[in-house]
């Protein structure tokens, strides 16, 4: 989500670690925070917002011989963007920085302060360096004990969540401990030097160290100068396997992935698994930052959205009323403020933008508020005018999204409105345990589904080719599967420049398939779960007519000329959410074999703040 920076050596750690963290603040840019530990002290710098208000703050601190320490650039989860916030986070003793989010903080948090610990951020990373510094001095280990690291162990023996953990401790200056689940992290080595240096991504090493071990989830340990000790879970030993780094910087910031688009499509099953954590219980979704009574007095759901984000609006429609039987309307943010509406104040206005700073569904928001709605904000960036415009906000939590077309926006955006829908039915009481329990399975599934199936991409490249030229595209689906269409033709339009329009599968037959001939490609949407019968229908219709049919389905149909197999899923949920990766891999694959900057395609621009 973030990230964070570690050094052990005797060259200048706070220009290294400064360094590092430019080159991961397109990761999260709410504040930034540095600690160094040299002769016995500690020296703190934290500052809100841009990287180059801490490299002001901290211009003092001069490093001189041998130091250690640790640097975070953050994405707020919990907690405003504020310094007290900000990483590294401080007991007594210790200093650590900490990527992801530590689902079980909450009881942590009331059992340490229960004990007597005083707390000075609201975030959920202060919960780990207590909790360290309580097991540390709770529990006399032995003297032949190595304390420092047993406490290590046990402290996060007791989180559950995703976290890339540093922690520095005064009394022992020349060590950093690390711990890995679910959130990424790298330890460079220098062989020639002897200094390490932790990174979340590659880019920060390049140029520092010859060797790079990729930490798995479950792997933590210590590093000393010249010397690395990994362990596992079950306290297993790991033999460190050191690769060589990439020297390609902007290759090393994609991941080797060719685009940021293609590099953020493959992040959607953990940045799905991210907006998930903490949300997804064993028998109910909650969401810390709202209350049941959001719904109190409310009949009615307005969406108000632009672009992609208009379509999880549309789509979320179609759960917000199966799934919690209520009334919704969706409206495009720029149509919306000038139409003059006609509000109650029963109705729930639900803005989703993924920058927060969109202006249209700003204005829009801005209307809904002076006409005394309650508002909720479904977006990606905390503190932005969206969110600080809302009565409440749900954040995804996709991360810095640099492909202009967006991808994990809309996975993540999904991923919560479904979730909202569940939350609403419950809070209305309108259904039993076991409806609740089938679509948190479901939603525990869609991290897998949103995994991209190496098979299936090499088939969207070959037959990419087939579908550049032509006098425009249809993509049909009905259902819910009517807005991913419209997603699907919008990614393609976006950074292919082809003409192409979503349609309801069932509605070509009302006009448009009088434009079916072998130049007309089709698109097709059939999932196994929903109306598969009928949609199937709508294609072989338009089969009928020549037009040039691409299913997407994990069932094959004899009409269509290419078909793109998916798994075969249980529930139309799943099914929803893996073809969104295809319908992005196409669109990437048509636009980058049409030679197009698939990053910054022509005429658009990343977050639009102008109407
Ligand atoms: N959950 C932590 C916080 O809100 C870390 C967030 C991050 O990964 O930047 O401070």
């Amino acid at each position: 989500m973030c990230g964070i920076v570690g050094y052990l050596g005797f060259s200048d750690s706070k220009k290294i670690i400064l360094n590092g963290l430019k080159e991961l603040e397109y990761r999260g840019y709410d504040s930034a925070g540095i600690t160094i530990l040299q002769d016995g002290k500690f020296h703190i710098f934290k500052s809100v917002g841009k990287l180059n208000n801490l490299i002001e703050k901290s211009r003092s601190l001069e490093i001189n011989g041998f130091s250690v320490g640790i640097g975070h650039t953050r994405w707020a989860t919990h907690g405003k963007p504020t310094e007290d916030n900000a990483h590294p986070h401080s007991g007594e003793f210790t200093h650590i920085v900490h990527n992801g989010i530590i689902e079980n903080y909450g009881d942590l948090k009331t059992d340490l302060l229960y004990k007597g610990y005083k707390f000075s951020s609201q975030t959920d990373t202060e919960v780990i360096v207590h909790l360290f510094e309580e097991i540390l001095d709770k529990h006399q280990f032995n003297d032949s004990d190595n304390g420092s690291f047993l406490a290590f162990r046990d402290t996060i023996g007791l989180l559950h969540g995703a976290y890339a953990l540093l922690l520095i401790k005064r009394d022992e200056p020349e060590r950093i401990y690390f711990a890995k689940e679910g959130s990424p992290l790298i330890i460079g080595t220098n062989f020639e030097t002897g200094e390490q240096i932790f990174a979340s991504s590659d880019s920060p090493l390049i140029g520092l160290v010859d060797s790079v071990i990729y930490l798995k989830d479950g792997e933590y340990g210590y590093v000393e100068q010249g010397l690395i000790k990994i362990l596992n879970m079950s306290g297993v030993v790991i033999k460190p396997e050191y690769k060589t780094l990439p020297q390609n910087k902007e290759l090393a910031q994609k991941s080797g992935f060719r685009y940021f688009m293609e590099k953020e499509i493959y992040e959607q099953s953990q940045v799905v698994s991210d907006t998930m954590l903490g949300r997804i219980g064993d028998k109910n979704i909650t969401f810390d930052e709202i209350s049941p009574d959001i719904f109190n007095g409310i009949n009615e759901i307005k969406l108000c959205a632009c672009g992609t984000s208009y379509h999880t609006a549309l789509a979320s429609s179609y759960l917000f009323e199966r799934i919690a039987r209520v009334r919704v309307s969706v409206e495009f943010g720029s149509e919306f403020r000038y139409k003059d509406p006609i509000l109650h104040n029963d109705t729930l206005f639900v803005v989703i933008s993924q920058s927060g700073e969109t202006a249209d569904t700003l204005a829009s928001l801005k209307l809904a508020v002076s006409a005394g709605l309650k508002t909720l904000a479904i977006c990606n960036v905390d503190n932005s005018s969206i969110v600080r415009t809302a009565d409440y906000t749900i954040l995804t939590r996709a991360g810095i999204e640099k492909g202009v077309a967006s991808t994990k926006a809309f996975a993540t955006q999904m991923v919560v409105l479904y979730m909202f829908s569940i939350y609403l039915a419950q809070i209305r009481n309108i259904i039993s345990y076991s409806g609740v329990e089938e679509h948190l399975q479901i939603l525990r599934e869609i991290p897998n589904a949103m995994t991209i199936n190496d098979r299936v991409h090499e088939k969207i490249k070959r037959l990419s080719k087939r579908y550049l030229h032509g006098h425009g595209f249809f993509f049909i689906g009905r259902d819910i599967f009517y807005p991913l269409a419209l997603e699907g033709a919008l990614k393609l339009k976006e950074i292919s420049y082809l003409h192409s329009e979503g349609y309801p599968a069932g509605e070509m037959k009302h006009g448009p398939i009088a434009l079916a001939d072998p130049e007309l490609f089709t698109i097709a949407l059939l999932p196994k779960n929903m109306l598969y019968d009928k949609t199937k229908s709508n294609i072989e219709e338009l089969g009928a007519r020549d037009s040039t049919i691409c299913v997407i389905s994990s069932e094959s149909v004899e009409l269509a000329d290419d078909f793109i197999e998916i798994s075969a899923h249980h529930h139309y949920m799943l099914e929803f959410f893996e073809m969104t990766t295809v319908l992005q891999l196409l669109a990437m694959e048509i636009a980058i074999r049409l030679k197009n900057d698939v990053d910054m395609p022509r005429n658009l621009a990343k977050s639009v703040t102008v109407e």
